[in-house]
């Protein structure tokens, strides 16, 4: 199988898939996916943001930046013991990834010692562990990494050619140096982009082949749809027809058919007919809103419904024992050396 994992895409074929009609295109996908991943199989993550707000980049996109009004209540960095609740949350919701986000442009020095103890304690209580930090150095990345971080998310947003509509505060560039780093580093590289931000076909045709034309695909593709926030510069963008987005998945599927595609931000206002149909194309993973936290139950949970009456069984995360404990001793290390309670009390 491993010969139909491919390095070399044209242009020419990713439009080519993009252009199929849309019934081949899902058949092709599908056919695909099944021969990489149990099809009824959804990896579930959940997303907190462990710094919200004030960022000084200017994604046309995001709420979170300084430079647009949106309203956003600003967060400082959250503490590790309050990290850690949310993600004993998210275990007992059923996730088996816990993804940390932070506004930043990139962590500070000052930071790492907080984002590390929280990598360390958080796998301790036996999730896989990402996070999204901005962009990082080799030196940071290995920090991470260290820590046993297993994921870190960097998207690369859209096609280079239309990147620079988007993005002015770092290049397409800096994205990709990131991605080496983290690479490098032996961690697993989490990297997608957002559809509708009013990009043509060719633009989502060249962000999947910046993707899977890398030396080693992603493990992990988001797909995102815009969600349009007011005072951000796209809030007023046209919608994207939905069988777009299901041509970007089936599109990823094909071209990176051993990877997670992940269907992220944008997935509450799709219905569930657009959401089984993305899965039908080939997305495999879902992240779990903020909101989640706070349902008791996960039975009465929305997505936990459809996924049963569509027959999806959520994937199973094989704990390491080893990574475990290695994550026990660092969060130990990590008390003591600061003295200070709240870093190993959270972690039992
Ligand atoms: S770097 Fe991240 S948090 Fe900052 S504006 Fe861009 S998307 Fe938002």
């Amino acid at each position: 199988m491993s010969d139909m994992i491919r390095h070399n895409w044209t242009r020419d074929q990713a439009n080519a898939l993009f252009q199929l009609p849309f019934s081949d295109l899902m058949f092709k996908a599908q056919t695909m996916h099944r021969q990489f991943f149990d099809p009824n199989q959804v990896q579930i993550s959940t997303l907190c943001s462990i710094k919200t707000g004030a960022c000084p980049e200017d994604c046309a996109y995001c709420p979170q930046s300084a430079r647009y009004d949106t309203g956003l209540e600003r967060e400082k960095l959250m503490k590790v013991e309050s990290v850690l609740e949310e993600a004993k949350a998210a275990k007992a919701s059923g996730a088996t990834r816990f993804c940390m986000g932070a506004a930043w442009r990139s962590p500070k020095k000052k930071d790492m010692p907080y984002v590390t103890a929280m990598v360390a304690g958080v796998k301790s209580l036996g999730l896989e562990t990402c996070m999204t930090l901005g962009m990082l150095d080799q030196a940071q990345a290995q920090e991470l990494s260290d820590a046993g971080l297993d994921y870190y998310n960097h998207n690369l947003d859209t096609s280079p050619e239309y990147y620079g509509d988007i993005i002015t505060t770092r290049t397409y560039q800096d994205r990709l140096d990131t991605l080496g780093n983290v690479r490098e580093s032996g961690m697993k590289v989490c990297s997608g982009g957002i559809v509708g931000m009013g990009e043509d076909e060719g633009d989502r045709a060249g962000l999947l082949l910046q993707l899977a034309n890398m030396p080693q695909h992603p493990e992990s593709v988001p797909v995102n749809m815009l969600v349009k926030v007011e005072g951000t510069p796209l809030a007023d963008q046209a919608d994207l027809d939905p069988f777009d987005f299901i041509r970007t998945v089936a599109v990823a599927r094909i071209m990176m058919p051993a990877s997670h595609v992940r269907l992220s931000a944008g997935r509450e206002e799709m219905n569930e007919q657009m959401q089984a149909m993305a899965f039908m194309a080939g997305a495999n993973s879902i992240f779990y809103g903020e909101k989640l936290l706070t349902t008791p139950n996960p039975e009465a949970n929305k997505d936990m419904q459809l996924f049963k009456r569509l027959g999806i069984r959520r994937e199973e995360y094989e704990v390491n024992e080893d990574d475990t404990a290695h994550a026990e001793t660092l969060m130990a290390a990590v008390a003591e050396a600061r003295n200070d309670q709240f870093f190993y009390n959270a972690a039992k």
